[in-house]
């Protein structure tokens, strides 16, 4: 973990087990930490706060909520760090960290729809909705580019060399086949762009990640990319007289404690 500098007021930006420092007001820093001279390991993560004592278990307190409620198993809780409560891994958080990205997708999607040259080409074919590669299939546009035939057997091609995750091992294993249309045709981009005239389809993809961690947006375009790594191959190999691009769009949610 490393620190950075606070790009408007010159304090240190907090990381995990780095040493929290505002030298703009000191006592300002007392108060977020709870500590006595403003000085203090501000690593908020369960781990840190349960080797101190502070708590009982470093597994997540709103998963166990969540697993309670629905009568499961509490056993293997994900760690409780701040990462985890921001993403939609978290069980207790799913629900309104997927709210938030879409909130935040929809406004850049409709900014950028709005931001179009009126004589632009360029069209937003997921605009109203987010779609997955069956639904984003059957539309006109992509009809126009290669034929359904074309697309599965590529598809088909390029799925089988993508390894399999182990939380995807068991539905692999019903049915090998299937699994892998099943994971390409339900891919989910955030959108997609065409430009008729110059052949070009972009992918487009929304990842909202907390940016404690210096180099969360290169992490985050990388999965990303993983992520689409499938659609991209699949249509250059089906249309090769077509480009295809992806484009991502990331975007840092700060830590609690910030100054
Ligand atoms: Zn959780």
């Amino acid at each position: 973990m490393g620190s950075g500098l606070h790009a408007e007021t010159g304090c240190r930006r907090v990381y995990a087990g780095e040493v929290f420092e505002c030298q703009k007001n000191p006592m300002e820093a007392k108060e977020m930490t709870g500590d006595g001279d403003g000085r203090k390991y501000a690593n908020s993560q369960a781990s840190f706060l349960t080797k101190m004592g502070k708590m009982q278990s470093a597994g997540c307190r709103l998963c166990r909520i969540a697993r309670e409620a629905r009568g499961e198993s509490t056993d293997g809780l994900a760690a409780e760090t701040h990462g985890h409560i921001n993403s939609a891994g978290c069980e207790g958080m799913a629900t309104t960290v997927t709210s938030a990205h879409h909130f935040i997708w929809r406004h850049l999607y409709d900014s950028m729809h709005a931001a179009k040259k009126p004589k632009s080409k360029l069209k937003f074919v997921t605009h109203d909705k987010e779609s997955n590669m069956s639904t984003l299939r059957r539309r006109e546009e992509f009809l126009r580019i290669c034929s359904k035939e074309e697309l599965v057997e590529k598809a088909q091609d390029i799925e089988v060399t993508i390894p399999v995750k182990k939380r995807k091992e068991a539905r692999y294993n019903l049915n090998p086949e299937s699994f892998f249309q099943n994971r390409f045709w339900g891919s989910r981009p955030d959108g997609a762009a065409i430009n008729e005239n110059l052949q070009i389809v972009s992918i487009l993809e929304f990842k909202r990640s907390t940016d404690r961690d210096e180099g969360f947006l290169e992490v985050k375009e990388a999965e990303a990319n993983g992520q689409h790594k499938s659609i991209i191959s699949a249509l250059k190999a089906a249309a090769p007289k077509w480009e295809f691009e992806q484009i991502d769009f990331v975007v840092g949610n700060p830590p609690r404690i910030t100054c």
